[in-house]
């Protein structure tokens, strides 16, 4: 038995990789066009920083002739609500930054992550075939344990390297188990030495050097759906994105996303990571809070009565300096079409709603 009968087993109906590569062929645009992505997930709140990034990742899509599309990250079955889709894609609507792409419109779909789970699995099989993805059989009690331990030996947690029980498994006992039915979900089996760096140049920030990724994380989980981070590198991937615009918070899984899409020989999009929305008060800053402020929802402007053109002037006000001048000496100008924005002017820290 080798490793091919062990993806077999594990996924004996899933199609090719290849067959995703074909039907997702890489994108025809003209030189320097950019696809940009903004990938929120549907929990029903939504957050004025998605206008915000809406914003950026339109108007950049926009002056470089490229596409913008939003995915919807619906892997964490649990947070989902009713209706969060059509909440997120009404509010871009009516915030006139309506996608090129998005579900139900474009080649690249679906453009919801649960409805692509054989995509997943059919790469996950692949990486078991190639050797860097393998079952984990541990239990949330074992799994305790590996922490207490690491704890106790004070080490770094998680599941990696020598703590990593089911890394080196041999194939016939990971059959042997799977046939006995042995709950498990699949790994990755990480090469990284976090002795090492890495040296990543985002958009916004410049030049970040950090560890290596070690953390043999889980990539499909046992409801059959990948975890974020495998999905949106293989979204990313064969959706052709040029330049991924998130929120910062994202910035520590880095190295882990890179060395996802190097293992998989994937290109790897630019990142440009923005500072959160924050909010001043009592002398203070802190990040805007889905709890605390009303006007971190989208819903409080309308409210309040606020135009929606007025929000838009004042996000790109946050985002690009050089925009309040611009929009003086150009009183009766589209922003959408006419300012120039630059997406490495952003502020590298802190962004004042
Ligand atoms: N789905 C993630 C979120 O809602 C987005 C992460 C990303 O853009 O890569 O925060």
């Amino acid at each position: 038995m080798n490793r091919k009968d062990l993806a077999d087993l594990i996924f004996p109906d899933v199609k090719g990789a290849d067959y995703y590569e074909k039907i997702y062929p890489p994108r025809n645009l003209p030189e320097g066009a950019q696809v940009v992505r903004v990938a929120p997930s549907p929990t029903g709140f939504i957050h004025v920083g998605g206008i915000f990034q809406g914003l950026i990742a339109k108007k950049i899509a926009d002056q470089t002739g490229g596409v913008f599309f939003v995915r919807i990250e619906d892997t964490d079955q649990k947070r989902k609500i009713e209706n969060g889709v059509e909440e997120i894609l009404g509010a871009y609507k009516d915030y006139d930054l309506y996608p090129n792409e998005t579900v139900g419109k474009g080649d690249y779909g679906p453009y919801i992550q649960s409805e692509r789970k054989d995509i997943y699995q059919s790469y996950a099989k692949k990486m078991i075939e190639d050797g860097i993805a393998y079952p984990c059989f541990c239990s949330p009690e074992e799994l305790e344990q590996i922490r207490e331990n690491q704890t106790k030996a004070q080490e770094r947690t998680g599941y990696y390297g020598k703590w990593a029980k089911c890394r080196n498994m041999p194939v016939d006992m990971a059959i042997e188990k799977i046939k006995n039915g042995d709950p498990y979900i699949i790994r990755f089996k990480s090469p990284g030495n976090p002795d090492k760096k890495i040296k990543h140049k985002d958009v916004i920030k410049g030049n970040i050097d950090m560890p290596e990724n070690d953390q043999d994380i889980v990539i499909i989980k046992s409801d059959g759906l990948p975890t974020y981070h495998f999905a949106h590198v293989v979204d990313d991937h064969l959706m052709g994105t040029t330049l991924v615009t998130r929120s910062d918070e994202w910035i520590a899984s880095i190295p882990l996303h890179l060395q996802l899409f190097y293992v998989m020989g994937f290109k790897t999009p630019k990142y440009a990571h923005t500072a959160p929305l924050e909010k001043a008060e009592d002398g203070s800053r802190r990040k805007l809070s889905k709890r605390k402020d009303p006007e971190a929802a989208v819903s409080y402007y309308t409210t309040e009565g606020i135009p929606k053109e007025a929000l838009k002037e004042y996000l790109m006000n946050i985002a690009n300096s050089n925009f309040e001048l611009w929009r003086k000496q150009n009183p009766d100008k589209d922003m959408m079409k006419d300012f120039d924005f630059q997406i490495n002017k952003m502020g590298v820290s802190r962004s004042f709603i």
